[in-house]
């Protein structure tokens, strides 16, 4: 025996299970087709909701301040890493988000890393949405604070919550995803928001698949909903829909302030590098400019959803461009996207831990880079497979 042999064990326990995931490498730029392994596929996979990726405009404002910056920020931001371009990214994101203040950090994860632990202690409680995203329960989890569980996008079940425990902890924090990545529905924030005023509690909102993609111009949930001022925190990520990386916390300045202070991602993790910096402002020019790719991006997601729906497939309960396809068992799933993949379209199953057990689906995320062509091809591809497998009649 060696003291790894547990580890391949569990290996092997995954893939009998079919839940052993297969990381494929892609070849080429991202966009709505990809070389993977060697062929070429339609791409139902990325984040790229935008299609901002491999922008020109993004490409060119990463080299250019390379040349006149260079690559690497060299310190942490507190210490000698904060450049201009960090500064004047952190300025326009308030802008377009129509916040105080914002900060940025290396991804959407750390960001919540950074955000929870700084606002809640031991002596505290969190009430947390069932369906959060795991960077979420992460950044709950290292602050030490009670987390409580609330029925997934439950308002009643998130009130009961509150009234049994609030009196016994020192502050409390609500949080949510704001669009839950799997399934594509949308938090219920208007209600929340009144229960976090109702109760004096702040409220966080993760908008990482919101930013690019709801609101006027893809300004995120809270402006969907129209309720600037009212949601304390803000957490988005720049690696979706602005097709770069970084994580973004917003709001009221004090609590911005407060994360320049204590968010430990901030204060002992470099920064994202100059050209990462110029490509995310480079993107907010794009969408400030103009709201064609997000109407785009919309018009598309609603298309194939429509038309998923009239072959039989269930999609489940997704408000947005993130179209599940429900399969039930993890091998099911993974059969289909094999199946899909020698159809020459890309596609991933998604089992648990992702999701839960019974759950298993094909994530299909659509793309305002998908021409109708492209959306049809995949309609194809699905209805050929889906037959095949006998999901569908
Ligand atoms: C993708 C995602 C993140 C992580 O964002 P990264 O920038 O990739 O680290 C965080 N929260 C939610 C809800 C997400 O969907």
């Amino acid at each position: 025996m060696s003291k790894t042999d547990w580890i391949q064990q569990e290996i092997e326990t995954l893939q009998a299970q079919g839940l052993y995931n297969r990381i494929r490498t892609i070849e080429s730029p991202q966009g709505a087709w990809l070389v993977v392994d060697g062929r070429r596929v339609l791409n139902f996979c990325s984040n790229n909701y935008l299609g901002l990726a491999n922008h020109p405009d993004i490409v060119n404002a990463a080299k250019k301040s390379a040349e006149a910056l260079g690559i690497g920020p060299a310190a942490v931001r507190s210490i000698a890493g904060t450049m201009t371009l960090h500064v004047e990214l952190e300025k326009r994101l308030a802008q377009f988000k129509g916040v105080e203040a914002a900060i940025t950090f290396q991804s959407g994860f750390t960001a919540n890393l950074a955000a929870i632990p700084a606002l809640v202690g031991k002596e505290d409680v969190i009430f947390s949405d069932k369906l959060n995203h795991a960077s979420i329960i992460d950044g709950c989890r290292l602050s030490g604070a009670k987390i409580i569980a609330y029925e997934h996008n439950d308002v009643k079940s998130l009130e009961e919550q509150i009234k049994a425990n609030l009196n016994q902890y020192r502050r409390a924090l609500i949080v949510t995803d704001g669009v839950f990545s799997m399934d594509g529905d949308i938090a219920p924030l208007p209600d929340i928001s009144e229960i976090a005023k109702k109760y004096d509690i702040l409220l966080m909102v993760d908008d990482a698949h919101g930013e690019g993609v709801l609101g006027k111009g893809g300004r995120g949930i809270v402006d969907h909903f129209g309720l600037h001022g009212q949601v304390d925190v803000e957490v988005g990520t720049m690696s979706k829909a602005f097709g770069v990386v970084g994580g973004i916390v917003a709001g009221k300045s004090v609590i911005i302030e407060w994360l320049r202070q204590r968010g430990r991602p901030f204060l002992f993790s470099s920064a994202v590098t100059v050209p990462d910096a110029a490509a995310c402002l480079a993107a907010i020019d794009l969408l400030e400019d103009s709201t064609q790719l997000v109407d785009k991006l919309w018009s598309n997601a609603k298309y194939f959803k429509a038309e998923m729906k009239r072959l039989g497939f269930n999609t489940g309960v997704s408000e947005t461009p993130i179209t599940p396809i429900m399969l039930g068992e993890a091998k099911l799933a993974q059969e289909f996207s094999r199946e899909l993949f020698d159809e020459g379209v890309f596609a991933m199953a998604i089992g648990y831990p992702t999701v839960a057990q019974g759950r298993a689906r094909i994530r299909v995320m659509i793309s305002a880079a998908h021409l109708q062509d492209d959306l049809n091809k995949g309609l194809e591809a699905f209805g050929k497979v889906g037959r095949k497998l006998g999901v569908i009649q």
